[in-house]
């Protein structure tokens, strides 16, 4: 199977750098060179100043072999979410796609999944309770009615930690709001580079997503163009385990009917 879409992206990586052909269009090549034909920019919405859809509405005239959608990851970062909320309210028509995510626990300084140090943030803790907490604010984000999709839907699994109860229902409660409000979820290669080295979602999980019939992206959370795709081929093979053959592609945030991965 042939995966095609990289629904997550950072052109600017940790800091704002504003979008200009030279930053993104090497994204557009290693995009080209993998097979990829359809990808998202969704950089972190604390960097929005950088967005410049001008920038990529050029690219796409100059590139008009590939998909590319202009999205945002909006988080729930204490300090700039409300205004990374107001922002992409501001920019809905121009924005395809919009990413949902929890980086932030209890503390509103640092983001929990920061490798090594975000794992500090666990030690001497009950897990089962930082589980629920993660998972309630999952579904705070979701229901903050701009978001298309969620990004990494089990972060909180990223230092290795696993919950001593059962989620299932915690899962099922969650996975049953995304269905409700017509979003999707990736599957995202990220987490097969870190310390947990597993995809997101578990495979529970997804599972119990596509017995509710919700629909995915393919993602890579790239951070850098040359990890654009990357996994793929391992990632095709775990979607074929599990039966997936579409996936979503957005445009102007409507899943445009499920596109078939090509087998
Ligand atoms: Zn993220
Ligand atoms: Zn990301």
């Amino acid at each position: 199977m042939k995966l095609f879409s990289d629904y997550h992206s950072h052109p600017q990586g940790h800091r704002v750098q504003p979008y200009s052909q030279d930053l993104l269009q090497p994204w557009v090549d290693s995009a080209r060179k993998v097979g990829l034909r359809d990808i998202a920019f969704t950089d972190h919405d604390r960097y929005r100043e950088g967005v410049v859809f001008a920038e990529i509405d050029r690219l796409r005239e100059n590139n008009p072999d590939i998909k590319i959608r202009a999205g945002i990851e909006l988080d729930n970062d204490p300090r700039h979410s409300a205004a990374g909320r107001k922002w992409v309210e501001d920019h809905w028509d121009a924005l395809d796609f919009v990413l949902g995510s929890v980086h932030f626990l209890e503390d509103d300084d640092e983001m929990f999944d920061s490798v090594p140090r975000g794992a500090g943030q666990f030690e001497g803790r009950d897990i089962d309770a930082i589980f629920a907490d993660y998972f309630r604010r999952v579904r705070e984000i979701a229901t903050s009615g701009l978001v298309d999709c969620l990004a990494h839907i089990d972060l909180i699994k990223i230092h290795g930690h696993q919950p001593r109860r059962d989620i299932a229902a915690m899962i099922d409660e969650t996975l049953e709001l995304v269905r409700a409000r017509g979003m999707a979820i990736e599957l995202s290669t990220a987490g097969w580079r870190k310390p947990v080295n597993e995809l997101y979602p578990s495979d529970p999980i997804i599972r119990a997503a596509v017995a509710k019939g919700i629909p995915f992206t393919t993602a890579s959370d790239a951070h850098s163009h040359v990890q654009l795709g990357e996994g793929f081929e391992r990632l095709a093979e775990k979607m074929s385990k599990f039966g997936i053959q579409e996936i979503s592609v957005f445009e102007k945030h409507k899943g445009q009917g499920r596109v078939l991965c090509t087998l």
